[in-house]
């Protein structure tokens, strides 16, 4: 019993504070408000750590939008290329999915954008649509300096991307220039390029004329918004409105949430190729909660609370646990024998109390993922109905992503949590399906025909 008990103070101390109470979340919550006020405001906006980043893309659809065009995806687990029709009623869409090896994500500019151009060629053979100039949309899902709908320079590659000579420059001009040297430079109508996050709130907002904000909850997490003129002081102008990509995944990276950061959440930080970068992503999206679960596992292996101390040589190999680890753990109906078969076959020499820590484990991690994005979208429903001036605030979030769609307990932890956060909005959420394209789509219609 003596030793019982004591294991149970050893895993209070480690899993303690990955357990953030409603007060913390509502100082999260302030914080994220507090960093947002600042980074639309000119002069303080070098302190926030939210970019809070003008899209110029001033409306959401009306569903008058109609033609074809081109779309790119990039900035996810897969670059894609697709043509997508917008008529009365629907959207069709036909896409192909090409690699993108690690050695060009982390090679040179050129060789990215050159192998972006082959997909682009390959498709527009494959479909027959050679010599089409087709309006091109171009959702690019990393932080840019939009200077116009067609003109974004790339602040700093996130999520494993790395390849050089991109980072301050236009990326419209960097595809251009690879078209140009591939001699197809004027078959190439590049209209408008936009953050996965606004691509899903415009594809949603096809839809569903309230909504007005995109949630990614995938390998990344962000955000975007639709922001009164009024209050976004980085951009001339008073009347109406623009949408706000926040680049929400850097919430912290001043420090301004460092004591929520566990141990945990800093070796696996250590190990990234952006260490101090995005910390807020860090705790939340499909990149790392593996990670994190796997970092816990081995200290409370190491503190002999797991495995019976038996140190495992598997578990110290890095992504050995994916976030679909974490969906599989936890499935509703998973009994803890299933559990333990699964650790078996990683080759952990797990028994029944250890399938059940490491789902808690699993749990504990996912739930917290799930209340900080909660606490971010808290403070962006808050701050709308402030700026809009209203007293209750009804509004729809356009969301994508693997994690928030496959996890068997996110979106319910989300969903309750922003309830309990922000009790004078009312919040539905609507998944997109292929959003980041056809939203990419949908701007380059509202843009070509002058909307
Ligand atoms: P992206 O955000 O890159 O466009 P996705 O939305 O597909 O792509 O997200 C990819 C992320 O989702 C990866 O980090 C992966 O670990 C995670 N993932 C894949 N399958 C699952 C699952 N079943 N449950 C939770 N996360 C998952």
């Amino acid at each position: 019993a003596l030793r019982l008990a004591a294991q149970q103070k050893k895993m209070q101390q480690l899993l303690g504070p990955l357990q953030l109470s409603h007060t913390d979340l509502q100082r999260v919550q302030a914080l994220m408000m507090q960093e947002m006020e600042r980074g639309l405001d000119k002069e303080r906006n070098a302190e926030s750590s939210l970019r809070m980043l003008p899209t110029y893309v001033c409306h959401t659809p009306d569903g008058t939008e109609r033609g074809e065009f081109l779309a790119l995806d990039l900035g996810g687990t897969n670059f894609r290329v697709l043509a997508v029709n917008v008529s009365q009623e629907n959207i069709d869409m036909s896409s192909k999915i090409y690699a993108i090896p690690t050695a060009i994500m982390q090679g040179t500019g050129e060789a990215l954008f050159d192998h972006i151009m082959d997909c682009i060629i390959d498709f527009q053979h494959e479909k027959q649509m050679r010599g089409q100039a087709l309006p091109l949309g171009f959702t690019f899902s990393f932080p840019c300096q939009q200077l116009g709908l067609d003109k974004a320079v790339l602040l700093n590659w996130t999520k494993g991307f790395n390849a050089s000579d991109c980072e301050g420059r236009d990326v419209v001009q960097l595809l251009r220039d690879a078209a140009q040297r591939k001699r197809v430079g004027k078959a190439l109508k590049v209209v408008a390029v936009v953050n996965d996050t606004v691509g899903t709130m415009m594809a949603c907002g096809y839809h569903d004329p309230k909504c007005e904000i995109g949630l990614i909850v995938g390998t990344g997490t962000n955000t975007c918004y639709m922001e009164e003129m009024a209050k976004v002081g980085t951009v001339e102008g008073d009347q109406g409105r623009m949408c706000i990509n926040m680049e929400w995944g850097a919430f912290g990276d001043n420090g301004c949430i460092d004591s929520y950061f566990t141990n945990f959440d800093r070796q696996v930080d250590e190990k990234t190729i952006n260490v101090g970068k995005q910390r807020f992503e860090k705790l939340i999206s499909g990149m790392y909660l593996g990670e994190i679960v796997r970092h816990i596992l081995l200290a409370l292996v190491e503190e002999e609370v797991l495995l019976r101390g038996k140190s495992s040589q598997k578990l110290k190999n890095r992504n050995l646990l994916q976030t679909k680890f974490l969906s599989t753990i936890e499935a509703p109906g998973l009994s803890l024998l299933q559990v333990q078969a699964i650790l078996r076959d990683l080759d952990l020499d797990a028994n029944y109390e250890d399938s059940v820590l490491v789902r808690e484990v699993c749990q504990i991690v996912s739930r917290r993922a799930a209340h900080l994005c909660a606490a971010g979208m808290a403070a962006v429903v808050e701050k709308m109905r402030e700026s809009r001036g209203l007293e209750q605030f009804t509004v729809t979030v356009g969301v994508d992503g693997t994690l928030y769609k496959m996890h068997p307990y996110f979106s319910q932890n989300l969903h309750k949590m922003l309830k309990d956060l922000a009790p004078r909005c009312n919040v539905t959420f609507m998944q997109s399906e292929d959003g980041s394209g056809k939203g990419a789509a949908l701007v380059a219609a509202v843009s070509s025909l002058g909307g």
